[in-house]
């Protein structure tokens, strides 16, 4: 055992029970020996040997050591520490973007005729790439409602390997069951996979409610300041370093050293970023809720919300940083751009969201989300735009709502962009 820890790389040397904030500041490998106090960033493709045995040891895998950046670098090393010790997982691979993390999974875990039971609110382009690319090869995939746990159950084949999960959900915030869904993977022998893009490891841990792989996109809250893709696949190491390291090193969707950098950078404030927008969207959903022209209120945080008390367990007493609502419809002419297949009552909830996010001055107009700007977005017309009206309305996603990404902006500020509009709706 002692020969084989010999060739790990160091740890830095933390306190075995350090908590989530001090492991987001301090995880990751020891200094060089310039004892920089900042991580350094390693703008490096490759790595040199001392001498022609001990490269042939290190490519052997012999001996742990950095060889070439689309398998390992130092940057991006200190990132998956960070990231892992966050999520409470034994090891984490970081990948070029949240997609390629769920390409890196796919790819590493089934093969064809294998079968994925997955929600059906999960990010659109996740929907895309199981259905259609991995249709492509032979692994299919069975949409279940995100909220209804006998679905899932009945959806289980003999050939079932992965369950994924996305929570809450876009735009609707719907809350699916960690632990239900971990207790039915497992009884069928397969795995569970949670996008936890949403929640990050400062609210929700699903490792901690059973599940078993977890994806990020590291693009949002855990850089949480809109610079950068990035991605990451946490669980336990003999599927990360195994399955998962060695598809990674041949299909090579490795996240580039300064992109680890800088969403590294981005987790030393993860936990005060979180627990701050969180605080923001709960006034924010309570102010909505109260406003006369608004109908509808998605947040988790809420007690009207469906699944309140579950999130509330689930994401550590925090609704996350996410708010849906619904405008009431605009009366007078129809003004937007509206397509054909829109009916009149369609057209004027539109109206009325388009009303709503135009009159903003202080909101980006933008479908991104985990920013510390506040983002709003239609998600009809945008994320959401390419389904059918049809599909959208099965799904809960009427032309009327409007989906704002809290920020760190002053509450205040936030609540008097949105009144702008909502104030001078049919007036
Ligand atoms: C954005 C997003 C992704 C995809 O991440 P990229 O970094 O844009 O590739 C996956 N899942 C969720 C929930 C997302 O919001």
């Amino acid at each position: 055992m002692a020969d084989n820890d010999k060739k790990r790389l160091p740890r830095r040397d933390l306190p075995t029970d350090a908590r989530i904030e001090t492991l987001a500041v301090r995880e990751g490998l020891p200094p060089t020996q310039w004892g920089e106090n900042s991580e350094a960033l390693f703008l490096t493709s490759s790595f040199n040997h001392p001498d022609a045995a001990t490269a042939a040891a290190r490519f052997a895998n012999e001996e742990e050591a950095f060889v070439y950046s689309r398998f390992t670098n130092p940057t991006t090393m200190m990132f998956e520490r960070r990231l892992a010790a966050l999520e409470g997982t034994e090891a984490c691979i970081a990948t070029a973007s949240g997609m390629s993390a769920i390409l890196l999974m796919v790819m590493g875990l089934l093969k064809a005729g294998d079968h994925v039971v997955c929600s059906h609110s999960v990010f659109g382009s996740t929907i895309t790439l199981l259905a259609t690319q991995f249709g492509k090869f032979g692994v299919e995939t069975t949409f279940v409602s995100q909220t209804d746990v006998q679905q899932w159950r009945d959806a289980m084949r003999p050939n079932t390997k992965l369950l994924f999960a996305e929570t809450p959900s876009n735009p609707l915030t719907e809350v699916c069951d960690i632990a239900a869904l971990a207790e039915i993977a497992h009884a069928h022998g397969a795995l569970l996979a949670v996008d936890n893009c949403f929640c990050t490891p400062a609210l929700q841990k699903p490792v901690d409610l059973g599940a078993d792989l977890i994806i990020h996109s590291g693009t949002k809250y855990l850089d949480g300041q809109g610079r950068v893709l990035a991605g990451a696949v946490c669980g336990p190491d003999a599927i990360i370093n195994g399955p998962l390291m060695s598809t990674l090193r041949g299909a090579g969707m490795a996240l580039s050293p300064f992109n680890a950098w800088v969403v590294l950078k981005g987790l030393e404030t993860l936990a005060i970023r979180m627990a701050a927008q969180s605080a923001n969207a709960l006034k924010l959903a309570q102010w909505l809720e109260r406003h006369p022209k608004v109908d509808q209120v998605f947040y988790p945080g809420l007690p009207s919300h469906p699944q309140h008390e579950l999130a509330m367990r689930q994401q550590n007493g925090c609704g996350g940083a996410v708010v849906s609502f619904t405008t009431k419809p605009a009366t007078g002419d129809v003004t937007v751009p509206s397509p054909a297949t829109l009916d009149e009552a369609a057209m004027r909830l539109r109206q009325a969201a388009f009303h709503v996010i135009d009159h903003t001055r202080l909101c980006s107009i933008t479908s991104n989300l985990g920013d510390t700007k506040t983002l709003i977005t239609h998600p009809s017309s945008t994320s959401h735009g390419r389904l059918t009206e049809a599909q959208r309305l099965a799904a809960g996603i009427t032309q009327g709502m409007v989906r704002v990404a809290v920020g760190l902006e002053h509450i205040d500020d936030i609540t008097a962009d949105l009144a702008r509009g909502l104030d001078t709706l049919n007036s």
